[in-house]
């Protein structure tokens, strides 16, 4: 095939910034390719319902000065500032899906806390979020709850204004579960 054969080439070739501008236009669009305010027939109520996979307020990334950059509204997407404004709300552009499975495994966690010396601070890292340290015969343990899910935890929890974390990772954290489980199962009987 040649040059001149090519028909899937536009004759207009788009600057660079112009095809980012495009992509962020685009970035409110519903599955089905209709902007937000627009009608959409496959959305519920016949109205576009957005992108769900980058609502507003969701942070996609972070600039060079190590600040945030977040969706904003679509009326604001043309708005510098707003494309680097935290939502007010921190859980608003939060994946429903995710909000539950969040909420089972606060309520396992409830359950590992009501058994073992546990408390629950602010998280310093997500502002509105909590995180619950629990203290396990191999370690303390901790994770992050989401505001809503507090309410899950027994009052004999205390509730302080911040602990001290022991620097464990993820990895850790499950090493020290999993010989709580294994101490567990001495001696148990169902
Ligand atoms: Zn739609």
């Amino acid at each position: 095939m040649t040059d001149t054969a090519d028909t899937t080439k536009s004759p207009y070739t788009p600057s660079p910034g112009a095809v980012a501008l495009a992509v962020l236009a685009d970035l409110d669009r519903c599955i089905h390719g209709r902007h937000k305010p627009d009608p959409c027939g496959s959305c519920p109520n016949g109205q576009s319902a957005g992108n769900g996979f980058a609502p507003p307020g969701r942070r996609i990334g972070t600039t060079v000065h190590a600040e945030g950059i977040y969706v904003p509204e679509a009326e604001d997407r043309y708005d510098r500032v707003a494309w680097h404004t935290p939502p007010a709300d921190p859980t608003a552009s939060d994946d429903p899906a995710l909000t539950a499975v969040y909420r089972e495994r606060a309520r396992l966690v409830a359950f590992l806390a009501s058994t073992l010396p546990s408390v629950i601070t602010p998280a310093p890292d997500y502002e509105g979020w909590f995180i619950v340290y629990v203290n396990g015969p191999a370690g303390q343990m901790s994770w992050h709850l989401a505001p809503g899910d507090v309410d899950l935890f027994p009052d004999t929890v205390a509730r302080v204004a911040s602990w001290e974390w022991d620097g464990h990772d993820t990895d850790e954290k499950y090493r020290r579960l999993d010989a709580v489980t294994r101490a567990s199962t001495e001696g148990v009987t169902l």
